[in-house]
């Protein structure tokens, strides 16, 4: 296995929907050249009031703390998409590169959905990486786009030494219940076609590559299941 390929994977739960119990979530990938990559940034410190159905737990920078890291330690932010739940806390991470999908930090910035939010993510371009469609970042950690929820919003794919390939589909399916061929749209996704298709090519990844492990975005009931930080998969 070659190096800076991911060691481990952390999962952190930040927040809360506290109405249905819905685990706001970021990961956090550790390679073996030392290299920390986070994986979104939850929740915003103060939620503003038109997004008051979330709340706020344990934020990305005290989990980071448990973990011995400080912002200044992470290398990169994979930004799966702009919404305040996963893009709340990117003005905080001052070192870091920032990955995101072209299409959508393009569409972001004449979507009011993600007005709100722009203090966080709209940070100098030269800090942000623009990657177009499915992308291998390093040998063992892939973007994989996924629109529909959002345009241009990205799954990651996880392959580690003794865990095996892991799936982060993020909210391109946020409950297992949801990862079928026959899935109805639910009315919440602005297109429904792409979320679909979104849908059969994470099902297909899943059967090409014998993915032991899919964590799906907001799932409560999987959730209380997993190894959450400071435990790790390896
Ligand atoms: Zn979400």
């Amino acid at each position: 296995m070659s190096q800076d390929a991911p060691q481990r994977l952390y999962l952190m739960q930040v927040g809360l929907m506290p109405e249905y119990q819905i685990p706001i979530v970021c990961y956090l990938v550790q390679t073996g050249d030392g290299k920390n990559i986070l994986i979104d940034t939850g929740l915003p410190e103060i939620i503003p009031e038109e997004a008051s159905d979330f709340e706020n737990g344990q934020d990305v920078i005290e989990q980071l703390a448990g973990l011995g890291l400080t912002p200044d330690d992470i290398d990169t932010v994979i930004s799966t998409h702009y919404d305040i739940d996963h893009a709340g806390r990117h003005a905080a991470f001052t070192k870091a590169q920032y990955i995101v999908q072209r299409v959508h930090h393009a569409d972001a910035a004449s979507n009011p959905r993600f007005a709100a939010n722009r203090p966080q993510w709209d940070q100098p371009i030269e800090r942000i990486r623009l990657v177009d469609g499915d992308t291998e970042l390093l040998p063992g950690l892939e973007l994989i786009e996924t629109s529909g929820h959002v345009p241009g919003h990205q799954s990651v794919l996880v392959r580690l030494p003794k865990a095996g390939t892991i799936l982060l589909p993020i909210d391109a399916v946020p409950f297992g219940e949801g990862f079928t061929r026959d899935q109805q749209d639910d009315g919440s996704n602005p297109d429904a076609e792409a979320t679909r298709t979104s849908t059969i090519k994470l099902l297909d990844l899943v059967e090409r590559e014998q993915i032991g492990l899919v964590i799906f975005g907001h799932d409560n009931e999987q959730w209380k299941t997993l190894k959450t930080a400071p435990e790790f998969y390896e």
